[in-house]
């Protein structure tokens, strides 16, 4: 496939250029003045796509359920009792629902934290969106009731199966005891396999652990640790790790009431930050765009100075690619041909001097136009090539009306 005549984004640090895109077995295979026919995409512009860092996605059934509540009432009273109730067919369309949304607003992957697994697996397989699928792992005085079991039997089903990757999901270091902690460590470790986690989210947490001896537990393992709001200015140093990735979540954060995470001073002190959107029930759209532009408007309330343009792009792209470990984020010769095309024939993309300005402050994700995962589109000008769009909103709300019923 080749397209053409676009404006190209080749990453978070370069300026847009004019160039030509040719792309092979999913692979990104030359960029230049390529002499073949192709698509033509005049007044568009290409650039990495998105990937959503920290999400729920199959509690899009629940958008809208707990608007006002706080973090301890929307968690414990609304969420999880609803929770209890979901089956296989609930989580397998939620899930479904939510790459619809994330596709169309061009995100080329996520990384999941629930339950029924499989179910969340075969979606993203038939979807052809990347997925890093972990279990929610919680425990009581060190029974789990068989879910660390589970987790990694679906990785050892799962893990490297296509665009999938498996990884473990213990809730937070509140909800698991610290044996229980070191035990799935133990496990990631010898597995080579992710652990995900939210880590300092609410302020309360502050008094329930110490984060030094998470970090800690997790020494040996790629840690991605959803939120890192409650850090304090003397403590980020200790997140700049190789192995550590921050997913922050901004709407999230402050639709719950938890704050506004450090992000500026991490970027600074080389800590690893990437975009996430948490699950529908808290944000309650999936939109990296969004969180994108937030991220850098929040940081600018103390300092107009703070996350810059290309460092903005680069929690959305390279820093979600690098968090899911796939060799894309950018667009070069040999990688991975996740893009997204958008539509900046628009009166906001002008002038077109500054037009990677525009991206993250002036344009939105209604204006992707395309979204490509490994060289296939998986989002094309308002339709889904994959799938049977009809069959998932049909199939999302029976399931969503016996949830609620049940
Ligand atoms: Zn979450």
């Amino acid at each position: 496939m080749v397209l053409k005549n676009a404006f190209l984004l080749k990453d978070a640090d370069s300026g847009i250029q004019k160039l030509d895109l040719k792309i092979e077995n999913g692979k990104i295979s030359e960029i230049g003045k390529i002499e073949e026919d192709g698509i033509d995409l005049s007044g568009k512009l290409v650039m990495p796509a998105f990937y959503n860092t920290h999400t729920h996605a199959a509690m899009s059934m629940m958008r809208g359920i707990s608007d006002d509540d706080t973090f301890d009432v929307w968690l414990f009273k609304k969420v999880l009792p609803l929770e209890e109730k979901l089956d296989e067919e609930m989580v397998y369309y939620g899930t479904m629902l939510s790459m619809m949304e994330m596709a169309s607003k061009g995100i080329a992957g996520f990384i999941d934290m629930y339950f029924f697994l499989d179910e969340v697996a075969k979606a993203a397989e038939e979807f052809g969106m990347r997925a890093l699928i972990t279990r929610g792992l919680v425990d009581e005085n060190g029974d789990d009731n068989g879910r660390l079991q589970k987790n990694l039997d679906f990785a050892k089903r799962w893990n490297g199966k296509g665009l999938i990757k498996a990884g473990f999901g213990p809730h937070a270091p509140y909800s698991c005891s610290m044996g229980y902690l070191r035990k799935i460590a133990d496990i990631a470790k010898v597995e080579n396999l992710p652990v995900h986690l939210h880590l300092y989210e609410a302020e309360w947490e502050r008094d329930e652990y110490d984060f030094r001896e998470i970090l800690d537990v997790f020494k040996y393992v790629k840690l991605i640790a959803a939120h890192a709001v409650q850090f304090k200015e003397d403590e980020i140093r200790e997140l700049a790790r190789e192995n550590i990735f921050v997913s922050h979540n901004p709407s999230s954060n402050l639709k719950l009431g938890n704050g506004v995470a450090r992000v500026a001073e991490m970027i600074e002190k080389g800590v690893n930050v990437a975009l996430g959107t948490d699950g529908a029930a808290s944000n309650n759209s999936l939109d990296i765009w969004h969180e994108m532009r937030l991220a850098a408007l929040l940081q600018k309330m103390r300092n107009p100075a703070n996350l810059k343009v290309s460092q903005a792009i680069k929690m959305a792209t390279e820093m979600g690619a690098k968090a899911m470990g796939i060799n894309a984020g950018k667009i070069e010769a040999g990688m991975e041909a996740d893009l997204i095309v958008v539509n900046i024939d628009k009166p906001h993309y002008l002038p077109i001097e500054d037009l990677k300005s525009h991206i993250v402050h002036a344009g939105s994700s209604g204006d992707v136009f395309a979204t490509m995962v490994a060289g296939k589109w998986i989002y094309h000008d308002g339709k889904f090539p994959t799938i049977d769009e009809r069959e998932v909103l049909k199939g999302f709300k029976r399931a969503h009306t016996r949830l609620m019923g049940s």
